[in-house]
């Protein structure tokens, strides 16, 4: 990163930085993507040691998230076959003594313990034997000058293994700062505009870095985050308002003034019940889109069962009213095979002729599909990714609903919009609710709406968790169930890392259900995505289809599939899943008349999150409360979908605590283009300039989708 286009003082590479050479420069490289000097000064603390706060060993709870604590380290232990899996220490205070652990780093972290020195050691306690233990935690030594030196707050930055071996520890890369930042300072210079550090109280751009390496007290400390957090999130949503704003000045979209036959006779004739406030609300703000002259960008987000589907058809007649084609496009087969299959049946007798496209479709059927898909004569083509292969050419496609958008990235979205002269109207349809402050910073660029009601008369699912020593008790329950005619889903976790171990316990489960429910009696059915895909849909589609009792599956089944009668869900190892993925199983069932039920199973020991996220699925239907509480629980870069978006690679804003700071953000970058769209005021110089450096291949990103 730099911070001007010509080259300047921060543009010097690191290595002529004193203290740094050609091998530490290396590994600054390679372990922090540390180039620079800039990049020096812009690589933050991720923690402050407030050094006026201890605890005593004797006050130690179970229930404490951190405890820092002064004491000496003794007793330092390798285990382990080659003495390396594992390593403990004794730490002591005049109030007792706790343990201390590490699994990694132990050939270089051995040696580096001395006797009677004191250490501050940072981590977060749990029980062990009668006492506490804390692993990895973070240790210092007490230096008196540290300690006493002006500031409470030393600065704790993230180091790694190699980093560490060299000497770049926290207090390694603290030394280099305090090398760096004096003659730095004066060539920081300003990147907000006047008008808004003026508005705001924000600290100048060189303070702030200055107090928030070397923070002079707590205030400033504060001020001085708050005005890079700020700073950060601002030029992602100036960029993301200033994308949407390309787009539809150059995007013109299709006007359908029409509401018609199709339309009217599928809300007269086929819809068999009304429809709720929300589906409405929804619906009236894309007529409003189809009605603008713009192309509409619009993200509907809706929990499980909140009834997108019909929105999504309704939304498909509006084009088909004026004379377009409309699509829709789902992230798998079953699923593309299931929407198939509902929309025909809710369009069929109104003569409107419903294509399905997918990787499986046979030869002479593409190729029907394709020459009447060009001819116009088909109306509605729903598939999956093979919908944008380039062979798929509409006639007139006025319209794109994409389900489950998570799985499919902007480039396919991208490619899509080309399918057809003008751009088609997209709405993108998902069930992952996202919290507002992750769906602002994703999807800024899009306009949302939100079905936040769920459709009358539904019975909320029962939840319960079960300890895994109560199976039995569950058996006996599944039993009932299936006598009432009902069918059930058993999910297994598969997680990458372990696939080999997962895969073997979804076999042997299925393998202990087949014992439990033996045939003739019941059927089971099994899934994974280990299967060749022709078995998995014949075993899915034997369960859609009432033939089997019991789907024991992965979470394959996690998206959209649509089982009516299926009214329980069992989760293994429930304890392993992340709340969002435990929300959509879930879902899964509490689609019919019947009382749904959802089993979480687990082992007796639980980690306080684990924990946390059991009884918050227990208490609660709601797919936003719950998407807010994983966001808490984990952070915004594991959240599901959101992995390989670099926009959450964020160096100091921290979605989770800093949705006020957001909001303030987004304002002010609005009010920016809105004065100034073009950014050509001399006074806006400095923000465009930022936005070229931080977005430098983005400029017209606009007009390729
Ligand atoms: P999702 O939002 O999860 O895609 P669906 O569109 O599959 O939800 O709808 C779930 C079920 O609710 C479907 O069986 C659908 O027919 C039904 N449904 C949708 N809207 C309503 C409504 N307004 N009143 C009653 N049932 C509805
Ligand atoms: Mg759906």
């Amino acid at each position: 990163m730099s911070y001007h286009t010509g080259k300047t003082y921060l543009d010097t590479p690191i290595e002529y930085l004193k203290g740094v050479g050609p091998k530490r420069a290396e590994l600054l490289r390679a372990e922090a993507d540390i180039h620079t000097f800039g990049d020096l000064i812009t690589y933050y603390p991720f923690r402050y040691i407030d050094r006026s706060r201890f605890h005593k060993i004797q006050e130690v709870t179970a229930d404490m998230p951190y405890v820092q604590i002064r004491g000496k380290i003794s007793h330092i232990q390798l285990h382990g076959r080659h003495r390396t899996t594992r390593m403990t220490a004794r730490l002591s205070d005049k109030t007792g003594r706790m343990e201390l652990v590490w699994f990694r780093g132990i050939q270089w972290l051995k040696d580096q313990f001395k006797p009677g020195v004191e250490y501050i050691v940072f981590g977060k306690p749990s029980p062990f034997g009668d006492g506490f233990s804390i692993a990895h935690p973070e240790v210092e030594p007490v230096t008196p000058g540290a300690i006493n030196q002006g500031s409470q707050m030393q600065p704790v930055y993230p180091s790694t293994e190699k980093l560490k071996s060299r000497g770049l520890d926290s207090r390694g890369i603290g030394k280099l700062l305090k090398t760096l930042i004096p003659t730095a300072k004066k060539h920081i210079s300003e990147s907000l505009p006047e008008r808004v550090i003026k508005s705001l109280s924000l600290l100048p751009k060189s303070e702030a870095l200055v107090h928030v390496h070397f923070p002079e007290d707590v205030l400033k400390l504060k001020k001085a985050r708050a005005r890079l957090k700020f700073e950060e999130l601002f030029y992602i949503q100036l960029n993301l308002l200033r994308q949407k704003l390309l787009r539809n000045e150059r995007a013109t979209g299709y006007v359908f003034p029409d509401i018609g036959d199709h339309f009217n006779g599928f809300y007269h004739q086929r819809l068999t019940f009304s429809l709720t406030g929300a589906q409405k609300r929804v619906l009236k703000e894309i007529r409003g889109d189809t009605l603008s002259g713009r192309q509409m960008n619009r993200l509907l987000q809706g929990d499980v069962g909140s009834g997108k589907t019909v929105v999504a058809v309704m939304s498909m007649l509006m084009a088909l009213d004026n004379g377009f084609q409309a699509s829709l496009m789902a992230p798998t087969e079953i699923l593309a095979f299931q929407h198939y299959e509902s929309v025909r049946a809710m369009l069929d007798s109104l003569g409107i002729r419903v294509g399905l496209l997918t990787g499986s479709t046979k030869a002479a059927e593409r190729k029907t599909i394709l020459r009447e898909l060009e001819a116009g004569e088909l109306h509605i083509l729903i598939g999956t990714h093979a919908l944008i292969e380039d062979v798929v050419r509409f006639k007139k496609l006025g319209m794109v609903v994409i389900d489950e958008q998570h799985r499919f990235g902007v480039a396919q979205r991208a490619r899509l919009w080309k399918k057809s002269a003008a751009l088609p109207h997209v709405l993108v349809m998902t069930a992952t609710p996202i919290p507002r402050t992750l769906a602002m910073t994703l999807y800024g660029d899009l306009d949302v709406s939100v079905i936040d009601e769920l459709p009358p008369g539904r019975k909320p699912i029962k939840t319960v968790h079960q300890y895994d020593r109560n199976r039995l008790k569950v058996f006996g329950f599944m039993r009932e169930q299936i006598r009432k005619g009902r069918q059930i889903y058993i999910v297994y976790p598969l997680i990458k890392e372990s696939e080999k171990l997962d895969l073997k316990d979804l076999q042997d489960g299925y393998d202990s259900i087949v014992r439990e429910f033996p045939p003739p009696e019941y059927a089971v059915s099994i899934v994974h995505g280990k299967m060749k895909p022709a078995d998995k849909d014949y075993e899915m589609q034997r369960f859609v289809d009432g033939q089997t009792h019991i789907m024991v599956a992965t979470t394959v089944i996690e998206v959209g599939i649509d089982v009516p009668n299926a009214s329980v869900m069992v989760i293994e190892s429930a304890e392993r899943f992340g709340l969002s993925q435990l929300h959509q199983l879930r879902g899964r069932v509490g689609r019919g008349a019947d009382q749904s039920y959802c089993i979480l199973m687990s082992k007796d020991e639980l980690s306080a999150d684990a924990r946390k996220r059991l009884s918050v699925m227990v208490s609660s239907n709601d797919g936003f409360a719950i998407a807010e509480t994983d966001l808490q629980l984990r952070g915004p870069g594991d959240l599901q979908g959101t992995q390989q978006s670099g926009i959450l690679d964020l160096k100091i804003a921290d979605l989770t605590e800093d949705e006020p700071i957001l909001k303030y953000a987004r304002d002010q970058a609005r009010q920016l283009l809105k004065m100034d769209p073009e950014l050509t005021d001399r006074a806006h110089a400095v923000v465009r300039r930022r936005l070229q450096e931080l977005y430098p291949d983005k400029l017209f990103w606009g007009r390729i989708s």
